[in-house]
């Protein structure tokens, strides 16, 4: 396993874990959750930003080209809003426009 797979292994482990307190029915609310800030300290420690074009595609593990939130595995909530929940940030929404390091292409 590379340093960077390691790396990420052990920051989806503990995001992961974080996400088992997530009560069901939450989604149901994702209208009133807060916005993610890029300043978020778990948010930074995943690269995320609002606006998937202003990371440099060079820098991405995954090679896929076009990735942002809205065609991202983990995104939930409905096609189409600006604003959605996701697995890795429980409580907060990300912009459908953002990216973090953790985009998994959908099956
Ligand atoms: Fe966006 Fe996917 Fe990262 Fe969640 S895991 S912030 S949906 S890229």
């Amino acid at each position: 396993m590379s340093k960077i797979a390691r790396r990420q292994f052990i920051q989806l482990s503990a995001v992961a874990a974080a996400g088992c307190f997530v009560r069901p029915g939450q989604e149901a609310r994702a209208q009133d959750l807060p916005k993610l800030e890029e300043s978020d300290p778990t948010a930074k420690s995943l690269k995320y930003v609002h606006d998937a074009s202003t990371v440099d595609p060079s820098t991405r593990a995954n090679p896929a080209e076009v990735q942002n939130c809205a065609n991202c595995a983990l995104v939930q909530g409905a096609d189409g809003d600006e604003w959605r929940p996701c697995q890795i940030f429980p409580g907060k929404l990300v912009a459908a426009d953002g990216w973090c390091s953790v985009w998994a292409p959908k099956a």
